[in-house]
Formats: C-alpha cells, structure tokens, sequence
C-alpha cells in the first residue's frame, strides 16, 4: 500500500494521462477514499497540465509543484547514478545530469514535456545499461533531449503558432531556436493514415523558391506531437512560414498534399 509520499510522485503523470493501469488505479483508490491532501495536488496538476501543455507561456507553477517536481528529477538522477543500473565505464558523466535536470526543474514548458524528457532519459538510460558500449550514441540522445528542453525554455526562442486549416482546429506551436533547431509540439493531432507521416516545410521569403522539405513525424497513441528539427534554414528572416501537410511514409521533396497546418515566421 502506498502512502501520500508515494502518491505524490505520480500526480503530474496522472494529471496528463501517462500513468500505468496498476498506479492509476492504486491512486484512484486513494482518492475515491477521499485525501483531500492528494486530490488537491491532482486538481493543481491538472490544472497546471492545462496552462502549460498547449500554449500558456506566463503561467507559472506553484512553489509546491516545483518542490515536486525537483524532488522527481533529483530523484531520478539519484537513481540512475547508482552503479548496478550502469557500467561504470560508460557512466554518463554526473554534469550531464546536473544541467539537464536544471534545465527540467527551471522549465515552466510543461509537466508533459518534463514526463516526456524524463522517460526518454531513463530509456537511453536503460538501454546503456543493456549494451554498455553504445556510449556515443547515448550522449548523443541525451543531447537531443537537453537541447528540446532549451529551444522550448530560452526566451530568445522565436514562438511561431501553426494554425490548423481545413478540418483541423488545434494549434501546433514552434519554437524556433537561432542556433539550437526548431521544436514542434501539439496536443490531441489527428493520427495521419496509414503510411503517411506528418512532414514539416519550410517555405522561404524569397519569390518563386522552394519549399523546403524537412522532418517527418507521427503523433504517439494519444496525439501527441514533439518534433525536433535540427537543420532549419540557416536564417529565420529569409523563412516566411513553417507548413504542415500529410506525406506518404518516407516524406516527399514537393508538398503533394494540402497544408494542414502553418504560421507566418515573422
Ligand atoms: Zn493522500
């Protein structure tokens, strides 16, 4: 049986849906035997996953989500310090984790954005564990994911909302980072067809260019999009638009389908 501690640490995971069955109900119980302390903590979570997860840049989380919050980050890189989850020849190095465990904690992004990084730090974590020599490639994804966690943070990020034509009304947003990439992110995206991604363009200012073509993804089971695109255009100026449309698996180097999404640069 847990106790309110326990509880605690699952919250912000319930707040956006990403708990396991067997936590979510074990928590569920809890509250139905009505925790006022927990069920505060969830109302505030929700409420934050709410603020935060689309597009809200100004709300910022209460101290005691904060506390929170650093407490799971700490202890998740207490935990992937301890030797018998890796090799300690191919440990990763403990600033790593400092700085991408600042970066989490002073984020206001979202909680899902923290979830998401966290998870895919202890699944790079997990499988350095497993190899023990695929050490490069480790970094590198933990690179990855600090960088997406800076282009959302730094205020020197250019904020671009991509509007949704035709039968698509929710708003992706992009970040667009001078020297890091630009990130995509949306919530609730209709899943594309079988076979086909969702592929992001880059239309240029210049008359009569090209659109460049450029990542490809596909939202994860419950519509949720993070995109990470390392090479954009080199100038953000010359970029009138970013575009969404629909392309077959694999992307194509023309748009061949109608944009669903896109917003002006500037
Ligand atoms: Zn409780």
């Amino acid at each position: 049986m847990k106790n309110c501690d326990q509880f605690r640490e699952l919250i912000e995971a319930y707040a956006l849906g990403a708990l396991d069955p067997e936590d979510r109900a074990a928590l569920e119980a809890h509250l139905a035997a009505g925790c006022p302390d927990c069920a505060k903590a969830v109302e505030e979570a929700r409420w934050l996953v709410c603020q935060l997860a689309y597009t809200a840049p100004e709300a910022t989380p209460s101290d005691m989500l904060k506390g929170r919050l650093m407490q799971t980050v700490r202890a998740e890189a207490q935990s992937e310090r301890k030797p018998r989850m890796l090799p300690t020849k191919n440990a990763i190095p403990s600033w790593l984790w400092v700085g991408v465990a600042a970066l989490l904690v002073f984020s206001v992004y979202s909680a899902w954005t923290t979830r998401r990084l966290q998870n895919e730090i202890r699944e790079a974590n997990e499988r350095a564990a497993t190899l023990g020599i695929e050490h490069g490639r480790v970094l590198e994804q933990l690179a990855d994911a600090k960088r997406e966690a800076m282009i959302m943070m730094d205020p020197t990020s250019r904020k671009i909302a991509l509007w949704g034509e035709h039968a698509h009304p929710e708003t992706l947003e992009a970040k667009w980072h001078s020297q890091l990439g630009v990130c995509i992110v949306g919530d609730k995206v209709p899943m594309p067809s079988a076979n086909h991604v969702l592929q992001v363009w880059f239309i240029p200012k210049k008359e009569g260019a090209k659109p460049m073509p450029s990542a490809m993804v596909r939202p994860d089971a419950n519509g949720k999009l993070m995109l990470y695109v390392s090479a954009p255009p080199e100038s953000m100026d010359d970029t009138k638009a970013i575009a969404i449309t629909e392309e077959p698996a694999g992307g194509s180097g023309w748009p061949t389908m109608p944009i669903l999404w896109s917003g002006k640069v500037t």
